[in-house]
């Protein structure tokens, strides 16, 4: 990696090395991602605050739209937006591949040396992203946004989201944060750890879980939708969720394990039942008990067992590197060492 990296402003950026654990104050760049779909009603109104809250970073900046095959006047505002800021800039997505896929392609497209994260219907205040700025500055890899409180949802969403947060969080193998969303800042090494990545199926909060390094969280109200509807149907939240589950986490297919051990410890109970009553009605009940709970073992155990060659499989397939380095000190550390992540050789 070069040490310094052009800009759009046409001069040498130097990359936010944290020194003794700070970030330097210099200028450098900032990206924002938002994805976008059916956001006609709000988008100008994210733009104007977005200019309004960004210049108080003391960064140059660039916001990227991606419009994710939006159906109503969405695309149309936002060429006229970027006809009128040179700062921003349209991604088109030839359809609508999911709020996921579009956050993906703006982390592609993004040259800063810290991405913003955020939704288009201001329901995360654009004036936040200057604290995440300072926190990134105070050494944080990333700022990530926590809600402290969370207006305009129903009690079934806030009750649903907050439940499965903590279920998520207990079944990755990682820490993972609850009561965040998308709405995070990532310093360049993060990105670029996150577009390393092979997999095209992404749960992206995970993803920046996955990559470790330094996550802090920075306190909000989350604010109700400021015009529009919410773009996710219960059905559609489900298959996340279960998407979710099902990159990040191998426990499902391990509850078969679970299945096995109850099944076998029945078996042997109902066995030894069987061994020291008296000879009679309940001795046969026993019996049969024990062989029907042994047949059941025998074949979860099968299951369990045919998981974990899954498991293993469907990891190597998803090709993540079995590690992330944040940094290395002295020897051959070279002049990028502190900021620079090399994804290390797949799991054997
Ligand atoms: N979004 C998207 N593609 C989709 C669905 C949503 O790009 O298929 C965008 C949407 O425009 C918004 C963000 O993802 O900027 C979050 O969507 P929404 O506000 O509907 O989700 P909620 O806040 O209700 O969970
Ligand atoms: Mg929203």
């Amino acid at each position: 990696m070069n040490p310094t990296r052009p800009s759009e402003h046409g001069r040498d950026i130097l990359p936010h090395r944290p020194v003794n654990g700070v970030r330097p104050a210099s200028r450098g760049l900032l990206s924002i991602v938002i994805p976008c779909h059916n956001e006609e009603e709000v988008i100008e109104s994210t733009h104007q605050r977005l200019v309004a809250a960004l210049p108080s970073t003391g960064m140059d900046f660039e916001i990227l739209y991606i419009d994710d095959g939006s159906r109503d006047g969405t695309l149309s505002r936002l060429e006229a937006i970027a006809a009128g800021d040179p700062r921003a800039t349209v991604i088109e997505l030839s359809r609508n591949f999911g709020q996921q896929s579009a956050m993906s392609a703006g982390l592609a497209q993004a040259r800063g040396d810290a991405v913003v994260i955020i939704d288009a219907d201001l329901q995360d205040p654009p004036e936040v992203i200057p604290e995440m700025v300072e926190c990134w500055r105070s050494g944080a890899d990333v700022a990530y946004g926590r809600r402290r409180s969370r207006e305009g949802e129903t009690w079934f969403k806030l009750v649903t989201a907050s439940c499965f947060h903590r279920f998520f969080a207990s079944l990755v193998p990682y820490p993972i944060p609850v009561d965040t969303g998308d709405f995070k800042l990532l310093d360049r090494a993060v990105v670029d750890a996150v577009r390393g990545l092979p997999e095209k199926r992404r749960y992206l909060r995970s993803l920046v879980a996955w990559t470790g390094f330094r996550q802090e969280p920075v306190w909000y109200d989350r604010h109700a939708r400021s015009a529009g509807e919410t773009k996710y149907s219960t059905r559609k939240l489900l298959r996340l969720a279960l998407d979710a589950v099902m990159l990040s986490s191998d426990t499902p297919l391990r509850a078969a394990w679970w299945g096995a051990g109850f099944l076998t410890t029945l078996a042997v109970g109902a066995a030894l039942l069987a061994c020291l009553m008296p000879a009679g009605d309940g001795t046969l009940v026993a019996t049969i008990t024990a062989l029907i709970a042994l047949v059941g073992a025998i074949q979860t155990t099968a299951v369990a067992i045919v998981g974990e060659y899954v498991i293993r499989t469907y990891r190597e397939v998803q090709g993540r590197p079995s590690w992330v380095v944040k940094r290395t000190i002295g020897g051959n550390a070279g002049s990028e060492a502190g900021h620079e992540h090399r994804p290390g050789a797949r799991a054997a």
